[in-house]
């Protein structure tokens, strides 16, 4: 196993799907060991979960909301080490999926760097539950992920989505872009969440039908949901090989279940 980084430094702008403010992140190679962090205001934050300090529809570090999408294309693609210079107050939602980062990260290139120690194998398992929803962790012999979905609205129902990494997140995972049913719109803009929300990033579902179809996966809804945990899940410096499996669940178990890995110190043996 190599660590990568990516060859040359690359930007995109857009506005985030909260705030409505538009801002500008910067995709900078690091070092060998460095992890991934981001550089807010000349501050180095590690991308970890001992900096996560929100978790209200979205996940936040250093000030920054809505850092899911990107963390997840970096995680998905395979790179360790890399700075992430935000000018702004949140990471643009660019089309509500992960391949605008995917595509960036292509066109950086992506450069092998120096040996990697073997990820950490999880032993037993390590779980969140809320009442029908949980999250869960168990030993697995490869890494994989697992999500389930339940909605009432005939659109989406029950969708389950399996993906075990064979380097094809940009085609499995990355396109499938944010949802959100038309009924909670206008509470959320109330709450002062979504001020940057459109039907250019995000699907919108109103019960029985999609207001801007086509998707891009029948279960595109599901697909995000993954998309979202395993982002979350990148927050562990080192992702320990288990089976991921999470049900109905939000931001907030997904950052729970990490930060039990991280407290028990991944449950190895
Ligand atoms: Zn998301």
């Amino acid at each position: 196993m190599v660590q990568k980084t990516i060859g040359v430094p690359l930007s995109l702008t857009g506005i985030g799907l909260h705030s409505g403010t538009t801002a500008t992140v910067t995709l900078a190679p690091a070092p060998a060991d460095a992890g991934r962090y981001f550089v807010i205001d000349g501050h180095r934050v590690p991308a970890t979960v001992a900096e996560v300090k929100g978790t209200l529809l979205c996940t936040a570090i250093g000030g920054i909301r809505t850092v899911e999408h990107l963390l997840s294309a970096l995680l998905g693609m395979g790179i360790d080490n890399v700075a992430i210079h935000v000018q702004g107050e949140e990471i643009p939602i660019l089309d509500g999926s992960a391949l605008p980062w995917v595509e960036l990260l292509n066109q950086a290139g992506i450069v092998c760097q120096g040996e990697k120690p073997s990820p950490p194998v999880l032993q037993y398992p390590v779980w969140v539950q809320e009442e029908d929803r949980f999250v869960i962790a168990m030993p697995a012999p490869q890494l994989q992920f697992t999500y389930g979905i339940d909605f009432p609205s005939k659109a989406i129902g029950t969708q389950w989505f399996t993906w075990l990494p064979q380097g094809d997140y940009g085609e499995k995972i990355a396109p499938a872009r944010t949802f959100t049913m038309a009924d909670q719109v206008e509470k959320l803009r109330a709450q002062g969440l979504i001020q940057g929300g459109s039907l250019e990033n995000a699907i919108v579902c109103d019960g029985e039908k999609w207001l801007n179809p086509p998707l891009r996966f029948p279960d595109e809804p599901c697909r995000h949901k993954l998309l979202d945990f395993i982002g979350d899940l990148s927050l562990l410096p080192h992702l320990p090989i288990a089976h991921y499996l999470a049900y109905k669940a939000s931001h907030n178990l997904h950052i729970q279940l990490a930060r039990l890995l991280w407290e028990r110190n991944f449950s190895l043996a």
